[in-house]
């Protein structure tokens, strides 16, 4: 067993404000955020798996409702909450995903039992739903997932839609950042034994249309572990996640160009991404324990903790440092 062990953990990169936040949300913010890294953490201290441990810190970030994910998960155009989840083992290179569930109340652990019982790594929609029912995966009425201030940000954004007579005015990135549309969670670790694992959970982008699948369910784009190089998960504009391929892309970069992964993911989010014209951050650790946690956007709910340190660190804005 290893001394080097640690998890990192976000909730979401957007348009978070000092000035938008009231200090008692901060607060609630830090305080779930502290709950989720130390939960995570106490598996690895105890000798358990990274596995276990991103599956339990986003296990906590889905049961809020502060979050885009489970419990806080954004409403569609159609006004359901339609999530996805991927969970990898950077052992194995075992990953389950899922899209688009409508009543599964932890898609993490969903995907997780895709990855440990099935023979298939992405399940969609109804199919998912039929594969948690076999599997005592719980489901939950569609009205465990209304919140107040989610369903708000979907008339918002339908008005603002109108008015710009746009049909896919969900595929601009300014709306993206600026309708509060973040709060995707994931998780990534590192064990005693020297595993990796990463784990993301999102209920997608506000206003999303037809059965739209963003980077979350998409081993490869919005997770990514492997213990030769790292454990990687993303949130922001999934398309333009999608598009440069992030989580497999940063441990590409350091197989086989040998860059750090401070370096790598500099790369991805600060270079790939943003000439793309994509905005959102990542966070990942290396099989050395080495973590980053780069960002394009005003801030990313974020954390960490690591084998010598005695409390977690949670940090929001960007100048956080
Ligand atoms: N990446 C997620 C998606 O595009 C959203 C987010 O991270 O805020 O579905």
């Amino acid at each position: 067993m290893l001394d080097i062990f640690g998890i990192v953990i976000h909730g979401g990169a957007g348009t978070i404000l000092k000035e938008n936040l009231t200090p008692e949300l901060e607060i609630e913010y830090q305080e779930k955020l502290t709950e989720s890294i130390q939960a995570g953490y106490d598996i690895l201290k105890d000798g358990g798996t990274s596995l276990n441990a991103v599956q339990k810190a986003v296990n906590v970030m889905e049961d809020s409702a502060l979050f885009n994910a489970g419990k806080g998960a954004v409403f569609t155009n159609e006004g359901t909450n339609e999530q996805d989840a991927t969970i990898m083992c950077g052992a194995t290179l075992n990953t389950g995903g899922v899209a688009g569930v409508q009543h599964v109340k932890n898609p993490i652990d969903l995907a997780r039992a895709v990855m440990d019982k099935s023979e298939h790594v992405l399940f969609g929609s109804e199919g998912a739903e039929q594969f948690a029912r076999l599997h005592n995966i719980e489901l939950v009425d569609d009205k465990y997932f209304y919140t107040e201030k989610r369903w708000q940000q979907l008339e918002k954004a339908r008005e603002k839609e109108q008015k710009d007579s746009s049909d896919f005015s969900m595929l601009d990135h300014s709306d993206h950042i600026d309708e509060g549309k973040h709060g995707t969670v994931g998780a990534v670790a590192l064990d005693k034994d020297g595993n990796l694992a990463a784990a993301t959970s999102s209920g997608g982008m506000t206003n999303k249309k037809f059965g739209r699948i963003g980077d979350s369910a998409i081993p490869g784009v919005g997770t990514y572990a492997n213990n030769k190089t790292c454990a990687v998960s993303t949130t922001g504009h999934g398309e333009y996640f999608m598009r440069c391929v992030t989580a497999y892309d940063v441990s590409a970069m350091m197989e086989y160009q040998k860059l750090s992964l401070k370096d790598a993911t500099e790369r991805a989010i600060h270079t790939k991404l943003t000439e793309l014209g994509g905005t959102g951050g990542l966070i990942a650790i290396d099989s050395k324990g080495n973590i980053a946690l780069p960002f394009n956007t005003p801030g990313m709910y974020r954390g960490y903790l690591l084998d010598e340190q005695d409390k977690p660190f949670v940090k929001i804005f960007k100048e956080d440092k």
